[in-house]
């Protein structure tokens, strides 16, 4: 029986309650679909800052880099809001996706059909099968680029710079193009190549990369054009791969098109089997400890870890499909409706359990 090694690192705020739901998830996933799972915990964010002075204690990294693959809650509150910048929950963070070599991030954007009416995309522009795969290349281009001051005409000015290499380019290019595999075989790569000699570069190279690739369709289209398309027909995307700020923007946008932030997952991946899975939402200091947190961005993103880290497609799949009977009947009050059962963040961990 395969026995699986999981970090969690619980974080701050709602971190806890929802991870501990994940886990109840998992537990049940692996009972039903003959698996193991050993979990170990670790500290990262202000809770790390409060037992050990850092946000990123070096005990958390040996431990993650241990392990088959890594769930986090989130991280981050008021208490730590005076450290300094690089001493800040967040920072833990940004260090734990560096020390892994986490160049990839995977944000699918899904609507639910029963929550078709939290988008605020008219429901016959969605569909009835809305599922978009963004794939972010993380650690490069112009947020990791040189940057500086300096006089321009006399005037004070400034300056970035986007720069990609070509392996760069060609391993982000290769995490779509299989992704695009297991999906629907369509690749749209997002670049300004009328413009930036960076996204002329970027556009060479994944057509490079698609030649490894012929089963699946590949297209082009400019940032400007893309984002008006995420809100004109979404039906049309199946996984869009892009630079690291091109990406960072559109992702927010495919994500509000699928409505609550307490719905939408996401992992970050190396290349290798590790990769770190979490909800997009941050620690929710308002509503912590109050029962009443959305648990289902954190258990879908188990679904993600099943899938890409674990090769466990088929509890992935049945994890979602669980989601989406629940969401049928029971809500946490942030995608509360009329008519249905409200619930808690730990009673929607057991409804999700029972449909599994
Ligand atoms: P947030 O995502 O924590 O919260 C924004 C709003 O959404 C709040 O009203 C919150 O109650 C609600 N919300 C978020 N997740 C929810 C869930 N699962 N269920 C129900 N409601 C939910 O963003 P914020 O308030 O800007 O940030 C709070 C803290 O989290 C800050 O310290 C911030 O730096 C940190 N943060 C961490 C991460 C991360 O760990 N990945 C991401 C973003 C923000």
């Amino acid at each position: 029986m395969n026995n699986y090694k999981i970090t969690l690192l619980k974080g701050d705020g709602i971190g806890p309650e929802i991870v501990n739901q994940a886990v109840k998830v998992l537990d049940k996933a692996a009972e039903k679909f003959g698996f193991e799972v050993t979990y170990d915990e670790a500290l990262l964010g202000g809770c790390a800052i409060d037992a050990t002075g850092v946000p990123l204690p070096e005990e958390t990294i040996a431990k993650c880099k241990a392990s088959d693959s890594v769930m986090l809650g989130a991280v981050g509150g008021p208490k730590w809001d005076n450290q300094p910048g690089n001493n800040r929950p967040e920072a833990g963070l940004l260090g734990i996706r560096g020390a892994l070599g986490l160049f990839a991030n995977l944000r699918p954007s899904v609507i639910f059909g029963p929550l078709k009416s939290a988008s605020p995309i008219k429901d016959e522009i969605i569909g009835d099968n809305m599922d978009i795969l963004i794939v972010r290349e993380l650690t490069g281009g112009i947020y990791f680029g040189e940057r500086g001051r300096k006089e321009v005409g006399g005037q004070p000015a400034a300056w970035d710079t986007e720069q990609y290499t070509v392996p760069e380019i060609e391993r982000i290019a290769r995490v779509a193009f299989d992704m695009a595999m297991r999906r629907n075989k369509r690749v749209t790569s997002v670049d300004k190549a009328n413009v930036l000699e960076s996204s002329r570069l970027w556009r060479e190279t994944v057509i490079r990369v698609s030649k490894d690739y012929p089963e699946v369709e590949l297209n082009h289209m400019y940032v400007d054009n893309c984002a008006m398309q995420l809100v004109r027909n979404p039906k049309q995307f199946d996984v869009i791969v892009t630079s690291n700020i091109f990406g960072d923007i559109l992702s927010d946008e495919a994500s509000m098109i699928a409505g609550s932030i307490g719905m939408l997952a996401s992992a970050s991946l190396s290349g290798g089997k590790l990769g770190l899975y979490e909800p997009i939402h941050g620690s929710a200091p308002d509503i912590a400890g109050q029962d009443i947190a959305n648990p289902l961005a954190t258990i879908l993103s188990v679904a993600m870890m099943l899938r890409y880290s674990l090769g466990e497609a088929e509890a992935a799949d049945a994890i979602e499909s669980a989601v989406a009977r629940v969401l049928e009947t029971s809500r946490t009050p942030d995608i509360y409706e009329e008519g249905m059962k409200k619930v808690g963040c730990e009673e929607m961990g057991d409804l999700v359990c029972a449909q599994l």
